[in-house]
């Protein structure tokens, strides 16, 4: 069951159009994409999406720390996830997503050899579920429109990226909500662009929208901050840039900063690290969203897989397959339709590439 081979591929993903959040605009990005070969004859993929302003790596790092921890890898048995990661640790502090793109590999291939798809692998609490959708921050008018283009595809929620200026966000969210009526859900991600006292202002205003929940008001290092917007407001607050390892989970739960976590694979190295983070927060009386980076339907079907699988996931915000053009050579995977996602029962990832 020895690990033979680590290849890595390079795959540019291209949006369909520019997307702004408040910490920067993307056009395309490129992602790493990883084939392990075991001794046994199974094949795994994996995926590393790195966005430097999130996760502090970039492409090139995340692949040349793939490739340092390929000779340490190489050789190891693909049953000791447990191993594997102590390996990467010992070699990384962080670069987190490099992790990840490992890691999905090896659980592409347990699940494979357990001839269950992932989802089951990782509990399968259920086989398909609701989706949101993003949209980018631009003007009210054009936000606005977004979301109703977004009901009318059947979609029951959107997430909208807030955060460059407090007035106009209360602006866009009232347009918005007149747009698309009072029964759809509304997220709001503010990635850090607030300060405290905008944030209090801002989400008590925005209380009368029916809002679900909000990411990330402030800096990601101030859970102090995010603990006094939480005391007065009313609306769940998102731990995203604040929750990468299960360590910030607890460190999260302790000073009482936030309600919800959002888990991310590219955040916390891989599954083996999510699992953790969802059973913290499950027995502290934390629901989890995972969401995503800009990823291919490699890490997407990671992720689904996740979701399907654990009763605590309650959020999925795995929308970024929906913004860019299809990758070509990569089939398979989870499917969407009418604002949810559908499990394949296909072994592992159930997902082939044509590499
Ligand atoms: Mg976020």
């Amino acid at each position: 069951m020895k690990i033979i081979s680590i290849e890595t591929k390079k795959v540019e993903l291209k949006l369909l159009r520019p997307f702004t959040v408040s910490l920067g605009v993307i056009k395309a990005l490129p992602s790493l994409l990883i084939k392990m070969e075991t001794e046994d004859g199974y094949i795994g993929y994996g995926e590393a999406s790195p966005i430097s302003f999130v996760t502090g790596e970039t492409f090139e790092s995340v692949e040349a720390a793939i490739k340092a921890m390929s000779t340490q890898l190489i050789g190891m048995d693909s049953s000791c996830i447990e191993k594997i990661h102590d390996t990467m640790n010992r070699m990384f502090r962080e670069n987190n997503c490099a992790k990840t793109g490992i890691d999905i590999a090896i659980f592409d291939i347990l699940a494979k050899r357990a001839n269950l798809p992932l989802y089951k692998y990782l509990g399968g609490s259920k086989s398909s579920f609701e989706v949101d959708k993003t949209i980018s921050i631009g003007t009210n008018e054009e936000m606005a429109l977004d979301a109703k283009t977004i009901k009318e595809d059947g979609f029951n929620i959107v997430k909208v990226k807030l955060g460059l200026d407090p007035a106009d966000d209360i602006e866009r969210i009232r347009s918005i909500r007149e747009a698309i009526g009072p029964e759809m859900k509304i997220r709001i991600d503010a990635n850090q662009g607030w300060n405290k006292v905008d944030a209090i202002r801002v989400i008590n205003a925005l209380e009368k929208y029916n809002i679900q929940a909000i990411e990330q008001p402030l800096k990601y290092w101030d859970l102090e901050g995010h603990r006094i917007v939480k005391e007065k407001t009313m609306i769940p607050l998102m731990a995203d840039e604040s929750l990468f390892s299960p360590m910030d989970a607890i460190k999260i739960i302790k000073s009482n900063s936030f309600d919800i976590f959002n888990i991310k694979l590219m955040k916390c190295a891989g599954l083996h690290n999510a699992i953790k983070i969802n059973s913290i927060g499950e027995a502290a009386g934390y629901e989890c969203m995972v969401g995503c980076m800009l990823e291919s339907n490699i890490g997407i079907t990671a992720a689904a897989s996740f979701i399907a699988g654990k009763t605590n996931v309650t959020f999925a915000d795995i929308d970024s397959v929906l913004h860019i053009h299809k990758p070509e050579g990569i089939t398979g995977g989870v499917e969407f339709k009418d604002g949810k996602a559908y499990l394949s029962e296909k072994p592992g990832l159930g997902i082939e590439v044509q590499w």
